[in-house]
């Protein structure tokens, strides 16, 4: 009775993403003109419908990408987190998620996923869904939280205290694993359990004064790293008996322009090619999904391999891409809009997810 339950439950969470073709939904947010800033000749790109981009390439050219949604320049955070939120409430039900935002430095990602403290980002408003709907349903849940950072191709963990003086102890090496049933778990990450929103938004405050950032041609305040943050639901029944866990991974990818137009060097050069590299070890595990090849290959960076149980069809994944709205911009735009169109044409297809 339990499983047709939850099996019942899960049907109604599916209901809510008719609209969805797989389980992968694309959002495009493209980032405002700032005051003082040059635009460039034209305006080359523009939110056309709630669904559509137009690229203008050139005098007559232009050309259409769909997504799932896309937010013009004016959109505001509670729009973006109103459409965000049916992710959130997945995790209840009995999901895996995760939210990436993915594209160029500097148009928007850390806006988007931490904000502002006037203007929160999906962050700090998931992690208060999360409370609010975790008090408001019959269950009782443990919630915890976790934030690693995956800098130069190793992974960090943003609560560890970090060593000040030469007797502190090392932060122990982080290692992923899979368990018995494909769910990935990363030894040693520290795991705080949370009992409301104040103290979760603290720890998310502390893991973000340790990020590796560095100012860059692009962006004076570039992140060059992946910030991932973990929020583990574990659900107990009414006699208190464990049920499930389930996480959602809420992830601010580090930037994805081509590193050799940045004009890095030294260490910004190294930063930018595993960005680089992690990226496109990305792109090569969406489109082994959508060709649905035998053969997935996560294990080619720590970003593929951390999110392994969480890009499957058991999971919802929104990936927001941001862009620029400048010419100057314009091929960075495109790839980034190639991309994530690649994503969008996932059918992860078991028979409720696909249409
Ligand atoms: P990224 O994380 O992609 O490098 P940021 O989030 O740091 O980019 O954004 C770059 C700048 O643009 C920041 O000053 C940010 O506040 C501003 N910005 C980006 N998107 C928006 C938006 N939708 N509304 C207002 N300001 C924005």
């Amino acid at each position: 009775a339990y499983i047709n339950q939850l099996n019942i439950q899960r049907r109604q969470v599916l209901n809510d993403f008719l609209d969805l073709k797989g389980n992968i939904r694309v959002f495009c947010r493209i980032r405002p003109i700032r005051i003082g800033e040059n635009f460039g000749r034209l305006r080359p790109v523009v939110a056309s419908e709630s669904s559509d981009v137009v690229l203008k390439i050139g005098d007559n050219k232009s050309k259409n990408y769909s997504f799932d949604k896309v937010f013009h320049p004016g959109s505001s955070q509670d729009e973006v987190f109103s459409e965000v939120e049916p992710v959130i409430k997945s995790v209840l039900d009995g999901y895996n998620a995760c939210i990436f935002a993915y594209g160029q430095t500097g148009t928007g990602k850390t806006f988007s996923m931490e904000g502002t403290p006037d203007s929160p980002g999906v962050v700090p408003r998931a992690i208060e869904a999360l409370f609010k709907q975790a008090v408001e349903s019959n269950h009782t849940f443990l919630i915890s939280f976790s934030m690693l950072e995956i800098y130069l191709g190793n992974l960090k963990d943003l609560l560890f205290t970090h060593p000040t003086k030469a007797t502190d102890p090392l932060p122990p090496r982080l290692s992923i694993k899979t368990d018995q049933k494909g769910g990935i778990e990363i030894d040693n990450l520290v795991a705080i359990q949370v009992s409301d929103f104040n103290q979760a938004l603290r720890l998310y405050r502390l893991g973000c004064r340790f990020r590796s950032t560095a100012s860059t041609n692009s962006n004076a305040t570039s992140s060059r790293s992946h910030c991932m943050i973990r929020i583990s639901i574990t659900c107990f029944d009414a006699l208190e008996r464990r049920r499930e866990t389930n996480k959602i991974w809420l992830v601010d990818l580090g930037g994805s322009e081509r590193v050799l137009k940045t004009k890095a060097w030294g260490r910004r050069l190294d930063e930018g090619k595993a960005i680089n590299l992690s990226l496109s070890a990305l792109g090569d595990v969406i489109n082994a999904l959508q060709r649905k090849r035998r053969h997935v290959p996560y294990r080619n960076s720590k970003l593929t391999q951390v999110l392994k149980d969480s890009l499957g069809e058991d999971s919802k994944t929104l990936m927001l891409v941001h862009i620029s709205p400048k010419e100057e911009d314009l091929c960075e735009t495109i790839c980034s809009l190639n991309f994530a169109t690649r994503v969008k044409s996932i059918h992860l297809g078991n028979e409720d997810s696909s249409e």
